[in-house]
């Protein structure tokens, strides 16, 4: 797809500091983009649709000062960011309700200062493997071409014996990661669906096609891949669309032999989310109604309504049938 590139950037004086912060102001002055310089991004919509579009186009080039990194059991010991929100405009993000009002993206430049921190909680960890996730409040890929830090990252996990790292994603901008040195690492997960779902909820992120022949191209470069299959959604052509996936996959990946994860994880709301998706999104067609589902206690302190229990297990049954009959290579992780 083509790669974002925002309506306005705010740079924090910091940033110009580091490399990386002098390179994207020089990308972004070469394509015109108002930069303004300020610790402070300003935006100012009529209304909370307006405030979200724009906040979408808006990037605040900053640094991260984070020192001691979260934990992010079960999928790794540890989480970073590049960056965080993203270009996507997915109806049901799960970060709709965590980033407020204004979900502008930040882009961290001081990858050195990144870096040093995840040597140091390696080091405490040793002679452990210490893991890490860098796309828990941002899709890593989707910024990527504004710094260039995602494949420093993979090079830097490359060269490290103890360190690996998951980069999860729904954009195919991974050309830069090709030809380095990725030592097999790092894991690339692509966040996949059917069709129709990705046609109708996830606005401005990479289409079916352009995912699968990015996990193509990952998989033939030789990294550890794998799928998360989210949000599963019932609907009228549901299982025919999930099987195309999932034999699309299986003809792409011809020859792929190592192991290819796949995580599950069927469609939920909460109630809170349900209110701002309405207002974000008020023509949405996902289906958010109550009565049809089943309320399940989230490990985030929230009730979230899923699929009730004959529905669900439908699904995990069929979904898992389908990946074990076309993939002997495959593990499915969990569904949820
Ligand atoms: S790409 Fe991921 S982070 Fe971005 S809006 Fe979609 S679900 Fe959210």
């Amino acid at each position: 797809m083509k790669l974002f590139i925002p309506d306005i950037a705010y740079i924090d004086p910091r940033s110009l500091k580091y490399p990386a912060g002098k390179s994207v102001k020089e990308y972004l002055d070469k394509l015109n983009i108002p930069i303004i310089n300020s610790r402070k991004v300003v935006i100012e919509g009529k209304s909370p649709q307006q405030n979200y579009a724009k906040a979408k186009r808006t990037v605040y080039i900053t640094i991260n000062l984070e020192k001691k990194l979260k934990s992010c059991k079960p999928s790794s010991d540890y989480q970073f960011s590049l960056s965080s929100s993203c270009p996507g405009h997915c109806e049901y993000c799960y970060l709709q309700t965590t980033q407020g009002e204004k979900p502008f993206m930040k882009v961290f430049v001081n990858i050195e200062d990144i870096l040093s921190v995840i040597q140091q909680h390696i080091e405490i960890n040793l002679p452990n493997i210490t893991s890490f996730e860098c796309g828990s409040i941002t899709d890593p890929v989707a910024l990527e071409h504004l710094t260039g830090n995602l494949k420093k990252c993979i090079e830097f996990f490359g060269s490290s014996n103890n360190g690996r790292l998951r980069v999860i994603t729904k954009f195919d901008n991974v050309d830069s990661f090709l030809n380095i040195n990725h030592n097999k690492h790092t894991k690339f997960r692509f966040s996949i669906n059917t069709r129709d779902v990705i046609n109708k909820f996830e606005h401005n992120t990479s289409t079916f096609e352009e995912r699968i022949s990015a996990a193509k191209k990952i998989a033939t470069a030789g990294y550890p891949i794998g799928f998360i299959v989210a949000p599963i959604m019932i609907y009228d052509s549901w299982k025919d669309d999930y099987k195309e996936l999932i034999h699309r996959l299986k003809v792409e990946l011809e020859g792929y032999n190592d192991e290819i994860s796949f995580e599950l994880i069927q469609h939920r709301f909460t109630s809170t989310a349900k209110e701002l998706i309405l207002t974000r999104f008020p023509d949405t067609q996902l289906d958010m109604n109550e009565e049809a589902r089943q309320l399940k206690w989230g490990p985030y302190g929230k009730f979230k309504y899923v699929y009730p229990k004959e529905k669900s297990s439908e699904i995990k049954e069929y979904i898992s049938e389908l990946i074990k009959t076309n993939f002997k290579n495959s593990i499915i992780e969990y569904f949820t």
